[in-house]
């Protein structure tokens, strides 16, 4: 029952986010006008563009001209269905899912955008704050404190990492962990022990292989971040809780 719920939501989502990652870091709009063919501009009619299954049968191409369509586009529905799925699978089906759906697709989107473009688009970020703050009143009134709090210390704990280590982290990310801790509350301290951890490892193995060069172009640093806070999301009270009893 949830499964049939949040993996089908998720895929559509993703199709969505596909066109998010597309067009906000171009400035263009998000409704407005459908999707089209980067080849030939033809707009996709609705049977062509189901998520996954489309591009599927048309075999990665445009069914006008034959341009070649990423495997990226189905590849960031499938990853929106399988996070969607763990989410619901993980907490159950409640109002917090007005909280932690978009917070997961969010994260999605800003690493995709990282990943291509090198930014984290302000345009994603602050009404994500906002629907953050506003539905964390309505339906998680009691942990509202611990939010907000949790959202001023990540942004400073990031702010104070990126002003002693200004080239491996720019104002996106610290913005971007801010966003986390308004969503996260105290499981943002695992989500970026996560970020740190992953990004240090592709770090590392990315300078060995390509030398200064890799140094040079610099790891993006908001997929870490958004690995971190999907996995926090999913599995953040156990990994509290697994510390607690473990170290203290
Ligand atoms: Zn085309």
């Amino acid at each position: 029952m949830e499964l049939a719920f949040a993996a089908p939501l998720g895929l559509v989502i993703g199709s969505f986010l596909n066109v998010v990652t597309y067009r906000v870091p171009r400035g263009e709009s998000i409704v407005s006008p459908g999707s089209r063919c980067p080849g030939c501009g033809e707009a996709i009619r609705p049977f062509d563009n189901v998520p996954v299954l489309s591009w599927v049968l048309l075999r990665g191409r445009c069914r006008g001209c034959g341009a070649r369509i990423s495997p990226r586009y189905p590849l960031v529905e499938l990853v929106t269905g399988a996070v969607f799925a763990a989410v619901v699978l993980a907490d159950g089906l409640n109002a917090r899912l007005a909280l932690e759906l978009p917070f997961a697709a969010m994260l999605i989107a800003v690493a995709g955008i990282d990943l291509e473009h090198r930014i984290v688009p302000n345009r994603i970020l602050l009404p994500v704050a906002l629907w953050g703050v506003g539905a964390a009143a309505v339906v998680r009134t009691s942990a509202l404190p611990e939010l907000l709090a949790a959202g001023a210390g990540a942004f400073a704990f990031l702010l104070i990492a990126a002003l002693i280590h200004p080239r491996g982290m720019g104002m996106g990310d610290v913005k971007l962990a801010g966003v986390m801790g308004l969503y996260l509350g105290v499981s943002v301290i695992p989500a970026l022990f996560l970020g740190f951890l992953s990004g240090s490892v592709v770090g590392v193995a990315m300078l060995a292989r390509d030398g200064s060069a890799g140094r040079k172009k610099g790891v993006p640093f908001a997929p870490f971040l958004a690995l971190g806070g999907i996995a926090a999301l999913i599995a953040g009270p156990s990994l509290i809780h697994l510390y607690t009893h473990n170290f203290l």
